[in-house]
């Protein structure tokens, strides 16, 4: 089963260099070795900066040291509105509320982006504090992070053209289906009864390959579903959603200090209402 194969391949990667297991399955395309390259130039990015503050703390120059230092986050800005590129930034959901539970802990906030399969192996081994992702808790991710308390439900919904055949979940059966690497979609797509799962480096080019007839549907988080198909004419989600999910950010296995202090803020940021306020700010009420 190919989700076995993927906690497999995340196993491996405890031991090895990230660069050299960044994407997991064996059925890595050449278009995502080409990710892995980037993810590991993020990495030794990430690595330099996470020096570079020491340094900066060491030499007193910044108040990070009073206020403990940078929190280095992991994404994939590859899935708005929880994360994308704006302007040669960062931006979204889940990127304000890493912001705003670094300050709540008063720490900085460094931001790195890599491919999704990546981000569970950064965090595993270290080079990263966190990952905020739009992450749903899975229990065999749970084997190699802990999640925080949840922040977010979610929920992978199907994409078509509209007019499809495709009309119920249960019709995707020996359909070709199109997913992003080492997301949840990728691993429940892979229990449909003889279909064929295609597998990209974003959600995005997913959907192209979808409005192109190369493939019948997309599995995808709705969020980023509902903007994908707003973008892109002759696209619709079905009704039916494929499975209901919730978001977490996944922090290193056994680290329970920050564990506690992001559950700490994240509980801040939800009684306070501030959590809403971010969500209500990238996504208009229906
Ligand atoms: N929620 C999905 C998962 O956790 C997809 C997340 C993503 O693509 N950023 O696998």
């Amino acid at each position: 089963m190919k989700k076995n194969m993927l906690v497999m391949a995340a196993a491996v990667c405890m031991t090895a260099v990230l660069s050299a297991c960044s994407s997991g399955s064996t059925e890595t395309t050449a278009a995502a070795a080409d990710t892995s390259a980037e993810a590991a130039e993020d990495t030794t990015a990430a690595e330099s900066a996470k020096e570079e503050s020491a340094e900066a703390a060491d030499a007193g120059e910044e108040s990070t040291e009073a206020a403990g230092g940078t929190l280095i986050m992991v994404t994939n800005a590859e899935f708005p509105p929880y994360e994308y590129h704006e302007n040669n930034e960062i931006v979204g959901i889940d990127v304000d509320i890493a912001k705003a539970i670094a300050e709540h802990m008063g720490m900085e906030l460094e931001i790195q982006d890599m491919a999704f399969d990546s981000l569970i192996p950064a965090v595993d081994s270290g080079k990263a504090d966190f990952a905020a992702a739009g992450m749903t808790v899975d229990p065999d991710r749970q084997q190699f992070v802990d999640f925080t308390d949840t922040y977010a439900e979610a929920a992978q919904v199907i994409i078509v053209k509209e007019g499809s055949e495709i009309a119920t979940p249960d019709d995707l059966a020996g359909k070709t289906i199109g997913v992003q690497t080492g997301t949840t979609g990728d691993m429940y797509a892979d229990d449909i009864q003889d279909a064929e799962v295609q597998r990209f480096n974003k959600g995005m080019d997913a959907v192209m390959a979808l409005t192109q007839d190369k493939i019948d549907a997309v599995i995808i988080d709705r969020e980023p579903a509902k903007v994908f198909v707003e973008e892109n004419e002759g696209l619709t989600i079905l009704d039916e959603a494929f499975t209901e999910e919730e978001y977490a950010i996944a922090v290193k296995k056994g680290n329970t200090e920050l564990l506690n202090s992001m559950n700490e803020a994240i509980k801040e940021l939800k009684d306070s209402g501030e959590l809403q306020a971010i969500v209500d700010k990238y996504i208009a009420a229906e």
